[in-house]
């Protein structure tokens, strides 16, 4: 499965946001983007003045890049929230958050959902007691998400024990620290998805 490899501190500084790729050092003095918060690139400091679908292009990479999903499978994800039935973006995100490695982060299993996708490829994740390492399963409502019991000895997690008993997981997911494990109560709403982004104009930049 191809992934973006380079930095990933430069996207936050392209974007002119913080995209939170990082796990701790997103919350520390460390932050590229808190010291250097132009974009990067020779010429990042020039002031460009940006149109309409720049700024569409803009937040379509943005809510790409916070998910860690490549163009491809990110437009399949916008083709299938069209066939929904509903609103367009909000059924966009929804389905971008019911991703098995973004639960894995949200549950604060994983500090970033890289290091997520980290944790499930590598096989340590069970859903409804099978190994799974498929990062982009999706969820459904009465998933349970756990850490494989062979696997909960080792080091992340046992860190991960003790984040998780002061970790404050979103109202859509139950958090059961003792056992490693959590589980979907019902998809989220556009209100339990709490990120700056504008999923209009994400919509809007398929639709041109
Ligand atoms: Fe972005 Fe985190 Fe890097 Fe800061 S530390 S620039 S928030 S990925």
């Amino acid at each position: 499965m191809a992934r973006y490899t380079g930095s990933v501190c430069r996207l936050c500084r392209r974007e002119g946001a913080k995209l939170f790729l990082k796990g701790s050092r997103c919350y520390s003095k460390k932050c590229s983007f808190e010291r250097r918060p132009t974009p990067p690139g020779q010429h990042g400091v020039r002031r460009r003045k940006v149109g309409e679908y720049g700024l569409q292009l803009r937040e379509k990479q943005k809510v790409r890049r916070t998910y860690g999903v490549l163009e491809r499978q990110f437009r399949n994800y916008f083709i299938d929230a069209e066939n929904q039935p509903g609103v367009t973006g909000e059924n966009l995100l929804r389905s971008l958050e019911l991703r098995l490695d973004n639960v894995v982060y949200r549950l604060g299993i994983a500090s970033s959902r890289a290091q997520a996708r980290h944790f499930v490829g590598h096989g340590h994740l069970a859903v409804n007691g099978r190994p799974t390492n498929i990062s982009s399963y999706q969820l459904r409502p009465g998933d349970r998400i756990e850490v494989r019991e062979s696997h909960r000895a080792r080091e992340p997690f046992k860190i991960a024990k003790e984040t998780l008993r002061s970790h404050q997981a979103p109202e859509w997911l139950t958090i059961d620290a003792a056992s490693l494990s959590g589980a979907v109560v019902a998809p989220p709403s556009r209100d339990q998805m709490p990120l700056d982004l504008n999923e209009q104009l994400v919509v809007e930049y398929y639709s041109r």
